[in-house]
């Protein structure tokens, strides 16, 4: 175990151009647009990563306590089909990784694009430097993923194992993870991704289970007839539209930025945000106003930036997972184990609406309406 006050950190980047603009202003303490899009764009693309935010120490079940740290890489997900683009933040991720080397913490979680980068340029990160070791925390993300959609299935008297199953993005990290889980448990399997080639190896390399297995090329062909869709593409923005689906369809979308637009008000399948864990105790962080703004409560976090204050609460400082494609289910159930028994569940289903289910609603937030809106 490292000697330093900080045990573990967290490395990422926001969601869209127009959160960045919302955070450097937040910053400056003005709603004012006094940079036009271009300046703005420019400072950003500029910016080294850096250390945006302490997350002061929270004790799991177990009686140890971790603390860590947030770093910024400043790059816009959006632009990220510009290859100079991709490559500047490629860049910034490989900083990114030697700052939190630096600062001697013992394990890192590489959030959202900033694995994915890795793995697109097939330049992968490190999974030690010195004494630090890098996780994508993307099993703690399958993991949150499944538990979360069977608790939605099981909340609308409903039976998994009935199920037809759509996942978007099934030989990404996370999907081949959840499909691999998945394979024996539910009646069948509809797999999307573009790459139809890699697509049909994999499910050649699946076992053959009582769940009938299909590759489609793209959603429009099957998009009615899923009961559960599991989202896990990684799209630069809001790519599907939910008003294709079956309106009593359960969809988890765990992009990050997000597959699907938001749904309109007017009925549509429900979506809720899957793969997000909900720690052992309320972290206080430093500046506070990022967590309010992306979560729903302050315990809320993604799951793969849940993995490394998971692993530092176990002593575990090891790059738990890496690469892609590596995600077995026996690891998924590994790290669920120790999840409980830390203290971490999965968070209860929400979207930027708040939470689903008014019962989920901590009692501190009851009186604040944008968290109390029952979509189902
Ligand atoms: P990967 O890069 O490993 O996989 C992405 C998958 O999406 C591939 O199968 C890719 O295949 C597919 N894909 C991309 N575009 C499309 C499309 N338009 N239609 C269908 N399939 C598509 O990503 P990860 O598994 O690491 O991450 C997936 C998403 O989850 C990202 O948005 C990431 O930011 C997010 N994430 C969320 C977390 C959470 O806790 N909620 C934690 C970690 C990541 P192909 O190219 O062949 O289409």
């Amino acid at each position: 175990m490292n000697n330093c006050s900080r045990n573990y950190a967290l490395i990422g980047h926001l969601d869209s151009f127009a959160r960045y603009r919302w955070f450097f202003n937040q910053l400056r303490e003005t709603d004012k647009e006094s940079l036009s899009d271009t300046e703005l764009r420019s400072y950003i693309n500029a910016m080294p990563p850096s250390r945006v935010a302490e997350i002061y120490p929270v004790e799991g079940s177990l009686g140890r306590s971790v603390r860590g740290c947030y770093i910024d890489c400043y790059f816009d997900p959006e632009s990220l089909n510009d290859l100079s683009y991709m490559r500047l933040a490629l860049r910034k991720v490989k900083k990114g990784c030697e700052l939190a080397a630096r600062l001697g913490v013992g394990i890192v979680s590489l959030g959202g694009f900033t694995s994915i980068l890795g793995e697109l340029s097939r330049e992968s990160h490190p999974l030690v430097i010195d004494q630090t070791a890098f996780t994508t925390g993307n099993t703690l993300t399958c993991y949150a993923t499944l538990q979360g959609t069977i608790e939605m299935v099981e909340r609308r008297g409903r039976n998994l194992e009935e199920e037809r199953v759509l996942i978007i993005g099934a030989t990404g990290d996370i999907g081949s993870g959840c499909t691999r889980w998945l394979n024996g448990r539910v009646r069948r399997l509809d797999l999307v991704a573009r790459d139809f080639n890699r697509l049909e190896r994999f499910i050649d390399d699946l076992p053959s289970t009582k769940t009938l297995i299909k590759a489609h090329r793209d959603i429009n062909s099957i998009a009615s007839q899923a009961d559960i869709v599991i989202a896990v593409a990684n799209t630069l923005s809001n790519v599907f539209d939910p008003s294709i689906f079956d309106p009593q369809a359960i969809i988890c979308d765990v992009g990050y930025p997000k597959n699907f637009k938001t749904r309109s008000k007017s009925g549509g399948p429900i979506i809720f945000y899957g793969g997000m864990i909900k720690g052992p105790g309320e972290g206080k962080v430093e500046p506070s106003f990022l967590m309010n703004e992306l979560y729903p409560d302050l315990d809320v976090i993604q799951g793969c930036l849940g993995e490394a204050p998971l692993l530092a609460m176990a002593d575990r400082m090891e790059p738990f997972s890496y690469g892609r494609g590596n995600i077995t289910p026996e690891k998924i159930d590994e790290i669920g184990a120790l999840a409980r028994a830390h203290g971490f569940s999965v968070a209860p289903p929400h979207n930027d609406n708040g939470y689903l289910y008014p019962e989920d609603l901590p009692i501190s937030k009851m009186k604040e309406e944008r968290f109390y809106t029952n979509t189902i």
